[in-house]
């Protein structure tokens, strides 16, 4: 079981994106948290996942002790209802930056209007950006551990993949190399060397994932002025704008899978000066959400066959 963990070993940044860098964990999980799915069967014919996908992943999620089994019946931890804050962030990102049209429209219960989640700071409540968040390593940080655990997972293939797709995360987070890349960017890496020395991967692997966070328009690419054959990467608005996936992955892993030595990174806003914890609030009214506050609404989109 992945409840504790070892001194030295994977950190909470390593297990947490072991975990949700997967499209199918997550399917999973959201059909849990939003539709009440418990069943076997009922994940089976919810969507083309395959008994053999669906019974490796279901056996993971009890390990991870994110889903409890009970009575031929699988329900979700208080672990696992805590992520809907992750699954909310991502499906933001991806509505504004990607595409709205395979996904749900969230509705916020207390005010009753559809909203987008902002991203504020626990400690002053004020609505918070990627860049008046400081990351530095904590006591069980460093690069190495922070690479996301488990088998290098395969992107499912087109024609089996969940329905509701959310490709551009997964691009980003869908396996270790791109992951730690996300990582190294936010914590400031801009050359290629820098990029290469964090993420501990051979320099084809670098190039090959630069170019596409490019091609994705969550970097882009500049000459350095002081450099002619360096060049600069910098997270575009849109990569910057990924940042409430990033912060609620930590703080979830952080509350959850603690190395003994203590936290895998400390945030810091630097605008009130105190320690980040990230806290999601209606677009809308401006009121914190609460998970049983927030409803998810499929009826709107017409499912693609
Ligand atoms: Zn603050
Ligand atoms: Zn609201």
């Amino acid at each position: 079981m992945i409840t504790r963990l070892d001194a030295g070993g994977p950190n909470a940044i390593a297990v947490s994106n072991g975990i949700v860098g997967d499209e199918w964990t997550l399917w999973i999980v959201e059909l849990a948290l939003t539709e009440g799915l418990s069943k076997y069967n009922e994940w089976l014919n919810a969507g083309p996942i395959s008994t053999a996908v669906l019974t490796t992943r279901l056996n993971r999620l009890v390990e991870a002790d994110i889903l409890r089994r009970t009575a031929g019946q699988y329900l979700l931890t208080k672990r696992g209802r805590q992520m809907w804050p992750i699954l909310l962030s991502m499906w933001a990102w991806e509505q504004r930056w990607v595409d709205a049209a395979n996904l749900p429209e969230m509705r916020h219960g207390k005010c009753g209007r559809i909203f987008s989640p902002l991203l504020a700071c626990e400690a002053c409540d004020e609505v918070t950006a990627a860049r008046d968040v400081l990351g530095k390593f904590g006591p069980s940080g460093g690069w190495e551990r922070s690479i996301p655990t488990g088998v290098t997972r395969r992107r499912a293939h087109s024609g089996n993949r969940p329905t509701e797709l959310i490709t551009q995360t997964m691009a980003l987070i869908g396996n270790r190399w791109s992951t730690a890349l996300v990582g190294a960017a936010f914590l400031g890496a801009t050359r290629f060397g820098e990029f290469e020395q964090r993420m501990g991967a051979p320099p084809t692997i670098v190039a090959d994932r630069l170019r596409t966070f490019c091609d994705i328009g969550v970097l882009v690419a500049t000459p350095n002025p002081q450099r002619a054959d360096w060049v600069m990467y910098h997270l575009t608005d849109k990569g910057r704008a990924f940042f409430p996936v990033v912060a609620t992955v930590i703080e979830w892993g952080h509350r959850w899978f603690q190395a003994p030595e203590g936290p895998a990174l400390r945030l810091t806003h630097t605008k009130c000066g105190r320690a980040f914890h990230p806290r999601l609030q209606c677009g809308e009214c401006g009121e914190r959400l609460r998970g049983a506050s927030v409803q998810v609404e499929r009826s709107r989109r017409s499912v693609a066959t």
